[in-house]
């Protein structure tokens, strides 16, 4: 989806409902436990997009956990959607002035396809020797 000039948005809706008052219900399958207080921006972003792909309302958006089957809603309002869309344009300004990435180091090295040049890969081995080959979830 176009957001705007140049800001193209790509994406996977896990599913997507029709609700009896005839607007769409986004629902995000989530692999873990539910959390106490979840971050709803993720929905809010798909509704954003949903609703202007779809030329329809998005009245629910849920994520829903296949661990323990629960379900956490919130029914997005417009200042949140616009909000979300602000927000998402922002990121692409910050990244678009970013001129340095310095490698961040976590999780995600355990899945890097660059970690053999890395800069910092010396460090990455020394920390997660054990945690890379006894549970790829452990931070490193
Ligand atoms: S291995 Fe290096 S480049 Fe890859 S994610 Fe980790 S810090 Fe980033």
């Amino acid at each position: 989806m176009a957001l705007t000039e140049g800001v193209r948005l790509f994406g996977r809706i896990d599913r997507v409902d029709e609700r009896a008052q005839w607007d769409l219900h986004v629902i995000d399958y989530k692999t873990g436990r539910a959390q106490e207080e979840p971050d709803p921006e993720q929905l809010r972003i798909y509704a954003m997009i949903l609703a202007r792909t779809a030329g329809r309302p998005v009245g629910m958006t849920s994520y829903l956990y296949l661990e323990d089957g629960s379900v956490w809603s919130a029914s997005p309002t417009p200042a949140e959607l616009a909000e979300a869309e602000a927000g998402v344009l922002q990121t692409v300004e910050e990244i678009a002035r970013e001129r340095e990435y310095a490698p961040d180091v976590g999780p995600q090295c355990t899945f890097c396809d660059f970690r053999g040049i890395c800069p910092r890969r010396e460090e990455i081995a020394a920390r997660g020797a054990g945690a890379m080959n006894a549970d790829l979830r452990v931070p490193l």
